[in-house]
């Protein structure tokens, strides 16, 4: 697999264009931000009255509603949540967008599922960094960059790619690594990822050892510490260096553990329930389910949203990070600025 790098990239397309960042959240402020200090023309989005109005004036950085931002931009970076990308493309953007922009997105969720259907004479693209908006700001700021995907799904203009690679370098992502990829790859791997592994399968495992401690009398303190909060230091070891890395340094005791016993809590059932759950997401079944959640309201969200947040774990947590305050201080989300 070729990766690319700041070198391999044109960084004068992009500062040559004029980019309409649409929303303000955890993406949108990170490459609204780090472009704006890659010498990039920048204006972000927002729809009027939006929370987020006040924090791009401070950041200063030009702000406008969404018609007029996109009607001003050679490209326009789609970063609203993907749930709200299909209405806003119909109603705000596409009714704006000049003929031959750059339509693009840090996701194919949309494109690849088909809830946007783009206007031939536009290039789309996508740029999307494999971390959380907050790490994209934080490693640039401190120099870095997040390995960033590219992708084309329409080239009108024979330089969509040379354009995915200038915006990903602007953006910090030629400094740790650029990628090529498609949109349904990127789609399909992306959702099973953050179901199956890091949003779903983690989490699930850090509430089902912390209940079993509880279950069995233990203090929830201690089952916080144990199931959740030293997870942070096993994952920065297998980050640094792999799991050998991880397994280098705990003790032997903690490694035959650990080698004797994970595949017992994630065995066979769990592979099949992974296997399913990619299946869904390669059919459509579960991009179905996510549009129609939303086309109702998406009550069920709010009810589980609710449901996690009332969890004895995310109390006893609370409790816990406040008798570590150096936690907050580093912190990478701060809901007032980002
Ligand atoms: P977000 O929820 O953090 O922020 C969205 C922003 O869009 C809001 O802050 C607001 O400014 C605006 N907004 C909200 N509702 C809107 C509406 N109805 N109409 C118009 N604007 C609205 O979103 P995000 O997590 O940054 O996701 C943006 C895109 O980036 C998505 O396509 C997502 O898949 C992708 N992505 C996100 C991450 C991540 O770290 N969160 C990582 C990779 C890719
Ligand atoms: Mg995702
Ligand atoms: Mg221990």
């Amino acid at each position: 697999m070729k990766v690319f790098y700041d070198k391999d990239a044109n960084l004068s397309i992009v500062q040559g264009c004029t980019v309409a960042i649409i929303g303000y959240g955890s993406q949108g402020h990170a490459h609204a931000n780090n472009l704006k200090e890659s010498g990039v023309s920048v204006v972000v989005g927002l729809r009027a009255g939006s929370a987020s109005e006040e924090k791009v004036r401070e950041a200063g950085i030009e702000v406008a509603g969404i018609g007029e931002a996109t009607a001003a931009a050679d490209i326009v970076m789609v970063l609203a949540p993907d749930e709200h990308q299909s209405a806003l493309y119909a109603e705000q953007i596409e009714p704006n967008l000049r003929q031959g922009a750059t339509l693009a997105f840090a996701h194919g969720f949309n494109i690849h599922f088909e809830q946007i259907r783009p206007r031939e004479d536009l290039d789309v693209i996508m740029i999307a960094p494999k971390g959380p908006g907050h790490l994209v700001r934080s490693t640039y700021k401190q120099g870095g960059g997040v390995p960033t995907l590219i992708a084309v799904f329409q080239d009108a203009s024979g330089k969509a790619r040379e354009t995915a690679l200038s915006y990903a370098s602007a953006n910090g992502g030629g400094r740790a690594g650029i990628i090529e990829t498609t949109f349904r790859d990127e789609t399909e791997t992306d959702l099973f990822g953050e179901q199956a592994v890091l949003c779903g399968g983690v989490t699930a495992l850090i509430e089902a050892g912390f209940e079993t401690l509880i279950e069995a009398g233990y203090e929830p303190e201690m089952a916080y510490f144990e199931c959740l909060h030293e997870l942070k230091l096993i994952v920065d070891l297998i980050y640094e260096g792999g799991i050998s890395n991880m397994n280098y340094s705990v003790s032997n005791t903690a490694e035959y553990g650990g080698l004797t016993r994970g595949s017992r809590v994630v065995g066979d059932q769990a592979r099949e329930a992974m296997k399913k759950i990619l299946a869904d997401v390669q059919s459509g079944e579960f991009a179905r389910e996510w549009v129609k959640e939303n086309a109702s309201g998406a009550e069920h969200l709010r009810q589980l949203r609710e449901a996690s947040q009332g969890q004895s774990i995310e109390k006893v947590g609370a409790q816990l990070r406040d008798m570590m305050p150096w936690i907050r201080e580093q912190r990478l989300v701060d809901r007032s600025r980002n």
